[in-house]
């Protein structure tokens, strides 16, 4: 059983559409995969009907954009799409998403680098949410960088000067949500690029986090050995998974994944809000 809990399509910052994506997972050999796209469950119903048709196991989910001293991201898994109010959250992070990126190609543009608002929008036609990636797109193909690593490391990273926030919900509310809505919360890559203090994810296991992404492309060794002692301290499920963004970054899909065990263990959690799709 080989499974990939965290995957994105071109509902938000991946370069495949949904169908793609299951298609990529069936290739690599997978035979349980997750859709989390950004603050969307837009990808969902095409997704869900890829694996039918190609025999894999769909997990609907979602990676959540939330607040704080540095940023934290959520992964929900198999909770109500419907639910108002986790709805609305995943909506307002949406929709602020735009006068943001129209606000950071406005500080490019006035430094010359070759890029409008049009142009971005353009490299996202099939996107619910906008995000600096497709800013990126729009900057490679402008001739302005190599590819969206470059772009981030140049011009669209965190510490940048052309960096803007976004509305993001507050992690303690957005654990909470999740649950409220059936899911299942565990934090992504809490070593990467967006370290999480390991504070911060005591506190989220008091309030009802399942789990940590442990086995990331962004965590070293040493991260996973010590991610992996923070989670038996604190009665954590630990997953993998690759963080597929297509093209859009190095990792194929299926190059870190989670354990069978654990997997049965995330989803027994779940409080039947929306079921796992079994082909
Ligand atoms: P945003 O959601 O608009 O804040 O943009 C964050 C997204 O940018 C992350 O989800 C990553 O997918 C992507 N990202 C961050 N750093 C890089 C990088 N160096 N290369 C490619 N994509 C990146
Ligand atoms: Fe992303
Ligand atoms: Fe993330
Ligand atoms: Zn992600």
């Amino acid at each position: 059983m080989r499974i990939d809990l965290h995957t994105h399509s071109s509902a938000s910052d991946g370069t495949e559409p949904p169908a793609g994506v299951i298609g990529a997972a069936a290739e690599a050999g997978l035979d349980v995969v997750a859709l989390t796209d950004h603050d969307t469950t837009e990808g969902w119903a095409e997704a869900a009907e890829a694996a039918r048709r190609l025999g894999l196991t769909f997990v609907p989910g979602a990676e959540l954009s939330c607040v704080g001293r540095t940023a934290v991201h959520l992964l929900a898994y198999l909770f109500d799409p419907d639910d108002a109010e986790l709805a609305r959250e995943m909506a307002w992070a949406r929709d602020d998403r735009v006068p943001r990126a129209e606000e950071i190609v406005r500080r490019l543009a006035a430094d010359g680098y070759p890029v409008t608002l049009e142009a971005v929008l353009a490299h996202a036609p099939d996107a619910a949410t906008l995000g600096r990636p497709h800013i990126a797109d729009a900057l490679v193909a402008a001739g302005a960088f190599a590819d969206r690593n470059e772009a981030f490391e140049q011009v669209l990273h965190d510490g940048s000067p052309y960096y803007v926030g976004h509305y993001a919900v507050d992690p303690h509310r957005a654990v909470a949500l999740v649950r409220a809505a059936g899911g299942v919360p565990v934090l992504a890559h809490p070593r990467g690029r967006k370290g999480v203090p390991d504070e911060l994810v005591a506190a989220l296991a008091a309030e009802g986090l399942a789990g940590i992404e442990v086995d990331h492309p962004e965590h070293s060794a040493s991260d996973r050995r010590a991610l992996r002692a923070l989670a038996a301290d604190l009665g954590l499920l630990t997953t993998g998974s690759s963080d597929y963004h297509g093209t859009g970054k190095p990792t194929p899909i299926g190059a870190e994944t989670t354990d069978p065990e654990v997997f049965d263990r995330l989803v027994a959690q779940a409080r039947g809000a929306t079921a796992v799709v079994v082909p």
